[in-house]
């Protein structure tokens, strides 16, 4: 066989992208780990499961075909100890976190994720998605004034709510001088200006 790819050993660099970023340096102390007990070591499967790792590596045998139980002896208790350490990082950021049941869809997956990566939907709320720019510039601003960043987004968004109802009000007088109905108005996209 010429293929030296089909002959590379498939390992934990090979699958990071298997799980979130959160758990790749994580992942990436296990691999020396591995490494340094047997340099060829090859990794069956890296998933997420229950918002924990896991993490599958071939069994190992001699030369003359006998399973090699010091490698899994020592393999192991390594690879339990980073399944273990998973539940306590966020797969996404790395944070510290814990395994919470996604609030954002039906079904109740769990994820091992922080505060800030749990994307959170009380009754009558919608869900909140914010990148990773975002985050930083609410947290910044919020630090700034001396807030929590909940309490940030909470001002923010009775700020807005507060002037929209404001607007509101104009744009239904503005509507009734026209003889037609925000509504309409809306639909139209005839909200240029304020002269009837
Ligand atoms: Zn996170």
């Amino acid at each position: 066989m010429t293929d030296s790819l089909a002959l590379r050993p498939l390992q934990i660099p090979d699958c990071l992208a298997s799980v979130g970023l959160g758990w790749h340096p994580l992942l990436m102390r296990l691999h020396k780990q591995l490494t340094a007990l047997a340099s060829d070591y090859r990794v069956e499967s890296i998933k997420e499961k229950f918002g924990g790792l896991r993490v599958s590596v071939a069994d190992r045998f001699d030369a003359d075909g006998e399973f090699d139980g010091d490698w899994a002896d020592a393999a192991s208790p390594l690879i339990q100890a980073a399944e273990t350490m998973s539940r306590t990082i966020c797969e996404y950021c790395g944070a510290p976190g814990q395994p919470r049941t996604r609030a954002d869809r039906d079904g109740g997956w769990i994820k091992t994720v922080c505060e800030q990566c749990h994307p959170v939907r009380r009754p009558g709320t919608l869900p909140l998605r914010l990148t990773t720019e975002e985050q930083a510039a609410i947290a910044d601003h919020a630090d700034e004034l001396g807030l929590s960043t909940s309490d940030y987004i909470a001002q923010a968004a009775a700020r807005q709510a507060t002037q929209w109802q404001h607007e509101r009000n104009d744009l239904h007088k503005i509507a009734e001088r026209r003889g037609t109905t925000l509504k309409q108005m809306l639909q139209r996209g005839i909200l240029t200006d304020g002269t009837p």
